[in-house]
């Protein structure tokens, strides 16, 4: 059985060279993802070129996706980087404090309005909702607090605020500038951190777009504001990520399933795609195999029907980073033989549909549910008419085909979307349907005798949209 749900995997120090990389393709890797808040420009055009090298070695499409760092709320450093907080104590922040004066009093912080967004009483979380310090007086700049949870608090640690509401824009100068390497490198996907509404997604879009990028854009749901304006953001992306360290930290943990829940269906209803990420296989950072929680998590965001599941420190400074793609890679598969489709569904028996393409990939799913077809062939040029195909539930692959590489590593984050690279040959459409038939039987994805479904546009020579099906039977290599 071919897994259909996508495991994006993060790079860093833990897989950075060919070898390892080359392991994780084999293990199931389908879209690397670039965090830009670790590391400079030169180490993220080395691991891109490198992952892009291991991909081509192993004959398969591997997405990138490059994530802005965004204007995450981060302490100064300490004179000795880091300080014991200890229960009880004062502590305070402060916007004009030296950024290397901190000590057990308090330390700076990179906000300058921080002051003004927050009143006595709040919670204040650093270092990821390990640290709680409770505000108790703000005297200008200066926040004064008591720490409730203490622990060891080191150089620029993040800070959230319980409740949401710190008014840092979206932007910073180093996301703009990084959106303008995300467009030299060419990258497939750009993920924006702590977005509040579509109108932070559209301006992003706009700037890479301006740099020349073609890459989708993906809106990381960290912040509160993300989470009340959640259908601004779903019409304004392409696709959401369930951004569970930071909203977990913002939220609270407990209402963190039903939410994701929530995302999941909202994101899939308006045909958009959805990755969940965060500590999914946190365990395995130290240990080769995932603890129970983590199978059952990992478990349930598939049954949620997410589109790709992601790991962050697990492959970026882990010591099991090809484990946890293989763990990950099992566990999707186990999981998806529990979530499949009824074989009659009344999934959007009543809409209205406004596109020729959208129309025909509506058909040809129901259809395949509906009877017995091994696989559905889509001769796409962006890749369109898969996404509106795999929005419906259904365990019969979906085969991209495709010339364009920018295609094939965008599906590459499509659930139950396969991309396969191919050269439409217009001058000898008589020989299409087996060149077709060839790539699928060398790779043994269908046998002779079996019935697929095939959607294209017209094949002469203009390249248009998707707007037939066919039923055909797959006929013996010429
Ligand atoms: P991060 O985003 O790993 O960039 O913080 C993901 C999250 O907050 O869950
Ligand atoms: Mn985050």
């Amino acid at each position: 059985m071919l897994r259909r749900t996508k495991i994006v995997a993060t790079l860093g120090p833990a897989s950075d060279d060919m070898d390892t990389l080359c392991k994780m393709i084999d293990a199931g890797l389908d879209v690397a993802r670039l965090n830009f808040s670790h590391g400079d420009a030169s180490d993220h055009r080395r691991r891109a070129d490198l992952l892009r090298s291991a991909a081509e070695s192993r004959g398969r499409e591997v997405g990138i996706m490059g994530d802005l760092q965004g204007p995450k709320v981060r302490v100064r450093c300490f004179r000795n980087h880091s300080v014991a907080l200890i229960e009880g104590a004062e502590f305070f922040l402060d916007s004009t404090l030296g950024s290397l004066d901190g000590d057990e009093d308090g330390v700076g912080v990179a906000l300058e309005t921080l002051h003004e967004d927050v009143s006595v009483g709040d919670s204040l979380l650093l270092n990821d909702g390990m640290i709680t310090l409770e505000i108790t007086g703000i005297d200008g700049t200066r926040i004064h607090t008591t720490v409730i949870t203490g622990g060891i608090l080191a150089d620029h640690k993040g800070i959230n605020l319980k409740g949401g509401g710190l008014s840092s824009g979206a932007l910073t100068e180093v996301d703009k500038e990084n959106i303008k390497l995300a467009a030299e490198m060419g990258l497939d996907f750009l993920a924006v951190s702590f977005v509040r509404d579509g109108n932070d997604v559209r301006e992003v879009r706009r700037l890479l777009r301006e740099a020349g990028g073609h890459g989708l854009i993906v809106a990381k749901v960290e912040r509160v504001e993300a989470v009340e304006n959640i259908d601004s953001i779903i019409e304004a992306t392409d696709v959401v990520m369930v951004a569970r360290g930071d909203l977990g930290v913002e939220m609270g943990y407990a209402e963190l399933t039903g939410i994701q829940k929530k995302l999941i269906r909202k994101t899939r209803r308006a045909h958009k795609i959805v990755i969940t990420a965060t500590q999914m296989m946190e365990s395995m950072i130290h240990n080769p195999i995932p603890t129970r929680a983590e199978v059952s998590d990992v478990s349930n965001a598939v049954m949620d029907g997410t589109d790709a599941v992601m790991l962050s420190g697990e492959t970026a400074v882990g010591a099991y980073p090809v484990e946890a793609i293989k763990a990950m890679a099992e566990v999707c598969v186990g999981a998806e033989k529990y979530h499949l489709p009824s074989g009659r569904t009344s999934h959007r028996m009543d809409d209205h549909f406004n596109l020729v393409d959208e129309a025909i990939a509506m058909a040809t799913m129901y259809t395949a549910n509906h009877m017995s077809v091994k696989a559905i062939i889509a001769l796409t040029e962006s890749g369109s008419t898969t996404r509106w195909m795999s929005r419906i539930r259904s365990d019969i692959p979906i085969y991209a085909f495709t010339p364009h590489v920018q295609t094939s590593r965008r599906v590459a984050m499509y659930r139950g979307v396969y991309p396969v690279s191919f050269e439409i040959d217009v001058s000898n459409p008589r020989r299409l349907y087996q060149d077709i038939f060839d790539t699928l039987l060398s790779n043994k994805l269908v046998e002779v005798g079996d019935l697929a479904i095939l959607t294209k546009g017209d094949l002469d020579g203009v390249s248009g949209s998707t707007n037939s099906m066919k039923v055909i039977e797959i006929r013996s290599k010429s």
